[in-house]
């Protein structure tokens, strides 16, 4: 690429800074909460009415049937398309547009974007708004600098990320949207901070565990069989024999923060005999032995790991239960899983990115892996599509916290990023 390419992307994300600050404002007021996934088509057809006004082929697609589409709360999704002066590869960057509640203790208005020095405040603003807004500033500054550009360019702000991407991502992937042969490079300006390449996330399985016993009067509960206390049996062992054996299995993934570089399991949550009233009751609870209590846990597994393996540990922690205590019986039943993905440190987008931040900050690009999931995981699993990464302005801490900002001069920042790696990726020979 040219100094003279270099300088002139460099000029054009200056001269757009107060439109990255009023994009991400306007983004940000748009108050796409999820659960239950509102404004959705709102914020699409915001989205819609900018790229298609810079040149954009927009499509708004709604997920019709997917899970948590409904006639209330339809999923819709935008897929925008660039195309350049000749042909080459595309590049897409896809950011979630869903926030998630905004929950207690905050000190700003949540969806008033407020601005002050060097951050911009609200629900969203670092996951994900300010990295949607970093993109779209990254690519019109870059079409502007470099118009003989070769192949396309897309940018995609898809529904329900945080709660599993069914209705967005998941939905585009099996529609073919990821699929390789329109699709070669992806980037998602998920907030890892503007120096990391986030590679990939660690697996993860879900499951529910339930014990039985029998019901009976609460003061004789010799005639029942608690199905709580037999719960006890299955954490005592979980403790015992399930965590330290975690504890040994590390990972070479670098995921961060380093505690999740092993596998992990949380007790998600439990739940045992009579259920909780409503606040209004004013009434004693019954006295009766619980008959059922059950546990979902939560199992995020390395790439060094095999899924059938993973549960298999965990049944046969229960058979070591059932085989010295009397009466114990229970289920397992599984609610989800995703598989472990890595793209590679030397994949084409994640070497240009790697380049490109070392220009603009001066210093070496590190790699992580997430120790959750994000939508990789169905561009990965359903768009077959490997040469992926997340990359974006944000602190990751903040994300979903009260009072979450993001900085203007990250945003700023990682847009000359993104431009770099389009021009690297796309710019005609010299
Ligand atoms: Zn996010």
């Amino acid at each position: 690429m040219t100094a003279a390419l270099d300088q002139g992307i460099a000029d054009e994300i200056a001269a757009r800074r107060d439109d990255l600050v009023s994009l991400t404002r306007d983004l940000i007021r748009i108050p796409t909460l999820n659960p239950p996934g509102l404004n959705y088509l709102e914020i699409c057809e915001y989205l819609a009415d900018r790229l298609g006004r810079a040149g954009f082929r927009v499509d708004l697609i709604r997920a019709e049937g997917a899970r948590g589409d409904s006639a209330a709360h339809p999923r819709w999704n935008l897929v925008a398309r660039h195309e350049g002066a000749g042909s080459g590869e595309c590049v897409h960057f896809n950011s979630h547009h869903d926030v998630v509640a905004v929950g207690h203790g905050w000190t700003r208005d949540p969806f008033g974007a407020e601005v002050e020095g060097d951050r911009i405040y609200g629900r969203g603003a670092c996951d994900m708004k300010g990295g949607l807004a970093a993109s779209v500033i990254a690519v019109e500054a870059f079409i502007a600098a470099c118009p003989g550009y070769r192949g396309a360019i897309e940018i995609s702000a898809t529904a329900d990320e945080e709660s599993g991407g069914f209705g967005g991502v998941a939905h585009l992937a099996e529609q073919g949207w990821f699929a390789p042969e329109r699709v070669q490079h992806v980037i998602i300006p998920e907030p890892l901070h503007k120096d990391r390449i986030c590679l990939g996330h660690r697996g993860v399985w879900w499951a529910e565990i339930e014990t039985m016993g029998r019901i009976a009067h609460g003061s004789m509960p010799f005639l029942g069989d608690s199905a709580v206390r037999h719960m006890g049996a299955v954490l005592a062992e979980m403790e015992a024999t399930l965590f330290p054996l975690l504890a040994t299995k590390r990972t070479s993934m670098p995921v961060i923060p380093e505690g999740a570089r092993q596998s992990t399991l949380n007790i998600n949550s439990i739940h045992g005999g009579e259920a909780e009233q409503d606040e209004g009751y004013t009434g004693l609870p019954a006295p009766c032995v619980p008959d059922r209590c059950r546990i979902v846990i939560d199992r995020r597994f390395l790439i060094e790991e095999d899924l059938a393996e993973v549960k298999r540990e965990v049944g046969a922690m229960l058979e070591r239960v059932k085989a010295v205590r009397p009466g114990f019986a229970y289920e397992i039943r599984d609610l989800f899983e995703v598989q472990p993905t890595m793209t590679d440190e030397d994949a084409p987008i994640a070497r240009s990115t790697a380049a490109a931040i070392e220009r603009v900050l001066g210093r070496r690009a590190a790699f992580v892996v997430s120790p959750g999931t994000y939508d990789q995981k169905h561009i990965d699993r359903i768009g077959r599509l490997r040469n992926c990464i997340a990359y974006g302005p944000g602190i990751l801490d903040l994300a979903h916290q009260p009072d979450e900002w993001v900085s203007i001069g990250d945003m700023a920042d990682a847009a000359q990023v993104m431009a770099l790696v389009l021009a690297e990726l796309m710019a005609p020979p010299a």
